[in-house]
């Protein structure tokens, strides 16, 4: 392949991600951690409720506990005791009296109702009831949430908010989980310098190892940062070698196009097996992927919004299939006006930013961000989507319909 392939030759991005995620299979490795060490991590093991939720019959109400057979529309029964959330209550209770119970109190055996307070009359010799209860009203029973042994979580599952505090009320102090996935990276480039330095001329900060560094420590992956790597063979091949023998995977950007200084696919070539080069979307076209002799190889291309869409689209799902994560899913697209024109050439798939928005009558719309180039990072941090537009469709009309993927939590702010 060239850099004079045609369209047709070129994979599209389904293709892409078909290849690279058939290619690929989870590290396996586990290890058994801290609940309260294992925020963003995978489950390696389903997990199992140790206990019933609730663990005891308890009150729903501020109330009282009745037997039901006692409760007529007349009868006042004499409050017997109290149960309390944490302390129950453990006293004689009388035929014809009922127990003063609280919110998430253990129920009083015998109990099969609790009347809400604001169903009672408290009279000076006890308490008189102005609705009827039904079998069972006001009580939460044991096991009613999770059952005892039953599955709360299945394995590949990313322990966040939603999951970690739901462990911790089951008394889930242990997880096993995935060991997290070791990622190598490198830019190359002469013209490159490291942000925080002054730029010399002709230089220009080194973007993408940041912005790559800081998606991968979203993906809770360990960095092995190696820096800015010269325009030159040795160093280069010797960067490959360091990176192979360290990583699950290795991460460059630059020199995957077709320049005179653009040796990364040619060490690759030598190095390692390319399973494929090239895309048909915009932009991201120059984005290869393939086998190094220990790890796995995503050459991303040099532009700043190549390399980040390319690792969002295509390197983000490698990396969550690798961790072990079993619930990845294609980014949710939906369909919307846009309210601008869009500038397009048919032949690759476009990944326009763009800015989605409610209208006055409620309804979802679209605009660009503007200046579309593969260098204008400002597209990133101005957009909250991506506007998807079809491989043959040509520029777009104020009006019509798009298709439009919301950034995901990566790119969110
Ligand atoms: P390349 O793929 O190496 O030919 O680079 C394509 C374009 O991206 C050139 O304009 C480079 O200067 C620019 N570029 C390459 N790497 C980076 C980087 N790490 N940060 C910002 N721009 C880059
Ligand atoms: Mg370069």
């Amino acid at each position: 392949m060239d850099c004079c392939s045609t369209s047709s030759s070129l994979l599209t991005l389904s293709q892409a991600l078909d290849k690279l995620l058939s290619q690929v299979e989870p590290v396996g490795q586990t290890e058994q951690i801290n609940l309260t060490q294992a925020a963003d991590r995978i489950t390696a093991q389903a997990i199992t409720s140790p206990l019933n939720v609730p663990p005891f019959d308890n009150s729903a109400m501020d109330g009282y506990a009745v037997r039901r057979s006692e409760v007529t529309e007349s009868a006042v029964l004499p409050v017997a005791g109290k149960a309390f959330a944490g302390q129950p209550f453990h006293g004689e209770w009388p035929t014809g009296s009922c127990v003063r119970i609280m919110t998430g109190a253990p129920i009083p055996a015998g109990t099969d109702a609790v009347i809400m307070q604001e169903q009672t009359e408290v009279q000076e010799n006890g308490v008189r009831f102005t609705a009827m209860p039904k079998a069972g009203q006001n009580i939460r029973l044991a096991g009613e949430d999770i059952r005892q042994g039953a599955e709360v979580l299945p394995v590949g599952s990313k322990l966040g908010v939603a999951q970690l505090p739901l462990l911790a009320s089951l008394g889930v102090d242990q997880v096993t989980v995935y060991r997290r996935l070791k990622v190598a990276l490198f830019s190359t480039g002469d013209e490159l310098q490291t942000i925080g330095q002054p730029l010399q001329e002709g230089q220009i900060y080194d973007t993408n190892r940041f912005a790559v560094r800081l998606m991968l420590e979203k993906l809770d992956c360990e960095v092995i940062d190696l820096g800015i790597i010269r325009d030159d063979e040795a160093a280069i091949r010797q960067a490959f070698a360091k990176a192979d023998a360290q990583a699950d995977v290795v991460i460059t950007s630059g020199g995957v196009s077709v320049g005179k200084a653009d040796y990364t696919k040619q060490i690759l070539d030598e190095m390692g097996k390319i399973s494929f080069w090239k895309l048909a979307i915009k932009p991201g076209k120059p984005f290869a992927f393939g086998q190094l002799s220990n790890a796995l190889f995503c050459g991303l291309p040099g532009n700043p919004v190549s390399a980040a869409l390319t690792f969002y689209q295509l390197v983000q799902p490698l990396l969550m299939k690798l961790s072990g994560y079993s619930q990845w899913q294609k980014p949710r697209q939906i369909k919307v006006k846009t309210i601008t024109a869009l500038k397009k050439t048919p032949g690759r798939m476009d990944f326009q930013r763009g800015i989605l928005s409610s209208n006055a009558q409620g309804e979802l719309e679209v605009k660009t961000t503007g200046h579309q180039g593969s260098h204008v990072f400002s597209s990133f941090s101005q957009g909250n989507c991506f506007i998807v537009l079809e491989q043959e469709r040509g520029s777009v009309a104020a009006g019509e319909w798009v298709t439009v993927e919301p950034f995901n939590p990566l790119l969110e702010s």
